[in-house]
This record gives structure tokens, sequence and C-alpha cells, in this order.
């Protein structure tokens, strides 16, 4: 162990905006649940299952065959060649892959660089609420500002036109979706995109759909925004391989848009990251060619756990909508009389189950948790037989 430093001041250094960002508010918690022995975590967001073993094996094959230099700027060709096919195949827009696709090291690069190609200081950016923690910092990080607007359990946490309109102000340049949604699962039906997509030409705002999660959905079909009429040429595209294919740890996605957007990206990337690593480029290629069967498997294991836990927490009397996409549950924790954070923090103390307070995801989350199903059928099961407990002492 390194003693600490007594006389550290070099926080002077820090620049004020960065300052001024909160700590997220996941990692106190979990580090808390780390130390902790026999807790069960609902808390994880990403999928407890490893990479499919076809994956793991192209990237082998990758280093042995010596695959071990930069790639273009871009990305591998062959790649932006899958990756123009799969989304054009699954989602409807065709994207030129000499100019229109840039492979990230997952969507976090790939949003960093979006909001920092477009933002001047001052800039708004809306974005629902609650949602990925990420969002709020990554604009705040660009100088700018971001605009919550909030959603609501009553109506399943979808993003209505209403809210939105209420939350615009001059200045807005972006509008931030997130569908299906971190942390509620909510989704958006064609109907909805097309009326959010009106407001987004009436405002000229850029649209940024970080559609991570798309595969991982449970009823119904995935729309993309950017597959609506007039849409593509004011919408960024986001989308990875974390969440569909098991990928957490290669680091690696995509951007797709309209040139002049993704020439200002290339720019920021290539100065500052050159490229994604080729291992994980030709690990993605497989995921492309050949994943597909084993992302339906995993889908269909987080649905059947999805379907146990939201009948379990509503029995439990913690009401809960069925999230329709991610591996997220997001129920209401307020009708036992505590905050998110008070349960959240009891339920650790009391019965060493870890959930997500709702407010870590913004102010719209108080009163929820979130409970990830990315975790095995037998350890929901023990999650919910304690948080059972839990809640008849806090009856008592
Ligand atoms: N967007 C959302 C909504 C997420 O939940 C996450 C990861 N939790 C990310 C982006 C980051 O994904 P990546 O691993 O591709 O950087």
């Amino acid at each position: 162990m390194f003693a600490k430093s007594i006389d550290d001041t070099s926080s002077r250094f820090v620049a004020a905006h960065v300052a001024a960002l909160p700590k997220s508010g996941i990692r106190d918690f979990f580090a808390i649940a780390s130390q902790m022995r026999d807790a069960v975590s609902l808390g994880i967001g990403e999928p407890d299952f490893v990479t499919p073993f076809g994956i793991r094996e192209a990237a082998v094959r990758a280093i042995e065959k010596g695959r071990t230099s930069y790639t273009d700027n871009r990305g591998l060709r062959s790649l932006r060649d899958a990756v123009s096919r799969y989304v054009a195949a699954n989602y409807g827009p065709e994207y030129n892959p000499d100019t229109e696709i840039i492979v990230t090291i997952g969507v976090s690069q790939a949003l960093d660089h979006t909001l920092r190609a477009i933002l001047n200081p001052g800039d708004k950016v809306l974005y629902h609420d609650p949602c990925y923690v990420s969002y709020a910092p990554s604009v705040a990080l660009c100088h700018a500002q971001a605009i919550a607007v909030p959603t609501r359990a009553e109506n399943d946490f979808a993003l209505t036109p209403e809210a939105l309109r209420a939350a615009w102000q001059p200045g807005c340049k972006a509008l931030l979706l997130n569908f299906p949604t971190n942390p509620t699962g909510a989704t958006a039906s064609r109907e909805l995109l097309a009326q959010i997509a009106k407001f987004a030409v009436e405002k000229d705002l850029l649209v940024i759909s970080d559609e991570i999660y798309s595969e991982l959905t449970y009823d119904g079909a995935h729309t993309s925004i950017a597959a609506l009429p007039g849409m593509r040429e004011r919408t960024v595209f986001l989308h990875g391989f974390s969440k569909a294919f098991a990928m957490t740890g290669w680091r690696i996605g995509y951007a797709c848009g309209p040139a002049g957007v993704m020439d200002a990206v290339l720019k920021i990337h290539q100065y500052g990251i050159m490229c994604a690593s080729i291992v994980s480029q030709e690990a993605a290629l497989e995921a492309l060619a050949n994943g597909r069967d084993d992302m339906l498997r995993m889908r269909d294991k987080y649905r059947e756990r999805r379907d146990l836990i939201v009948r379990r927490f509503n029995e439990l009397g913690l009401p809960c909508h069925l999230p329709r996409g991610a591996f997220y549950a997001f129920p209401r924790v307020s009708v036992t009389g505590q905050n998110s954070l008070d349960f959240a923090m009891g339920l650790l103390r009391a019965e060493r189950v870890a959930l997500v307070p709702g407010t870590a995801f913004g102010a719209a989350g108080d009163g929820f948790c979130r409970a990830s199903f990315s975790t095995s059928y037998d350890n929901i099961i023990k999650a919910c037989d304690r948080i059972d407990r839990h809640l008849q002492t806090l009856r008592r």
C-alpha cells in the first residue's frame, strides 16, 4: 500500500467543470457491497455471460496470425462493411462504410466524440431522465448543459412529446435518446418515435440515438428513430457489441451518421484514439458474421429472468412495470416510505442484496431502485427471498 500523500494539493490543477462533476453514485455503493461476504448483487450493468466461444476463438486466431497493428482510423474496412449490412438489415438506414461509419471503443467513446463534435460551450442537450449515468456528465464535459426530460412509471417511463415540449428551451441543439432504456427498460413504439421525430425536425435538433440494448428487446420489434422519414440526416446512431454479444471487456462499438457530422467525429477520434483495438475489431466481425444464435440464446434467458423478477417484485408489493428491453427491472420502493438510497442501503446492510438507488440515474429515478436481471435465475430467487424478509421487517 502507498501511504496517502499528506500534502497533496494537486486538485488545484483540476479544471473547474471537471471538479464540479459528481462521482458516479453506483461506484460508492458497490464498494460497500464488494466488501460483504455472501452479498447477492442485482447491481451489475453488464451481461453475466462470457463472450460466446466462437467470438473468443476469432480473437485468438487474429492474434496467432499476427494481427497486431493499428487499423484505418475508421476501423477495418471488413468490419465497416459488416456493420453497414447489419444496420441496414436490422434497423433500416443504409450507411456508407467509407464516410458514414466509425468503429469506436464502445458506445462510450462514440457518445463522447459525437457530443464533442457538435457542442459549443453553452449549447443544450435534451435527454430523458432517468437514464444511463454517463449522459449528463458527458454533456457537462463539453461545457454544455444537459436538460433532463422527466419520464414517469405511470406510463412505463415512455418519453412523451408533451414532456419534451415542456423541457425544451432556446439553445437546445441535440436530443439524446436511449431505447431500450437503462435503467427503466422502456422502449419506444414507431408511433411514439414519429412524434419525437416531428419534434426534432420542428426544433432542428440532432438526435443521438444510443441503441446499445436494441437486440435485447423482448416484446415487439425494435424501431430505430434513424429509420423514420427525414431522420437519417439528423441522427447519429450509436451501437456496439457490449450487451447483445456479451462483449463489455472488448471495448468495441460504432457510430453511424451523416458524413458532415461523422467527419467531425473522425477528427477527434483520429487525434485522440487513432483506432479501436484490431483484436476486438476481429472479434466484432465474427460476432456479426456468426454470433446471432448465441445472442438469441442469451436474450431468451434474459426474458425468462425478467418475467421471474417482475412477477416476484409485484407479488412482494413493490410495484414494477414490465421492462420491454435491456436487462433491468425498476421497481418502486417508495411504497415502503423510504427513498431510493435509504431503501437500497437498508437492504444491503440487513440482507446483503445490492440494488442501485434510482437517483443514481437522475432525479426522476427517486423512489425506485434498479435491479439487474443479468444474473442467474437462482440468484434472482435468492435476492427476492431476502427482499421479502426485509420488507416484512420494515412492515413490523
Ligand atoms: N449506453 C448505455 C445505455 C449503457 O447502459 C452502457 C453501458 N452500461 C453504455 C452505453 C456503454 O457501452 P459500451 O460498453 O459500448 O461503452
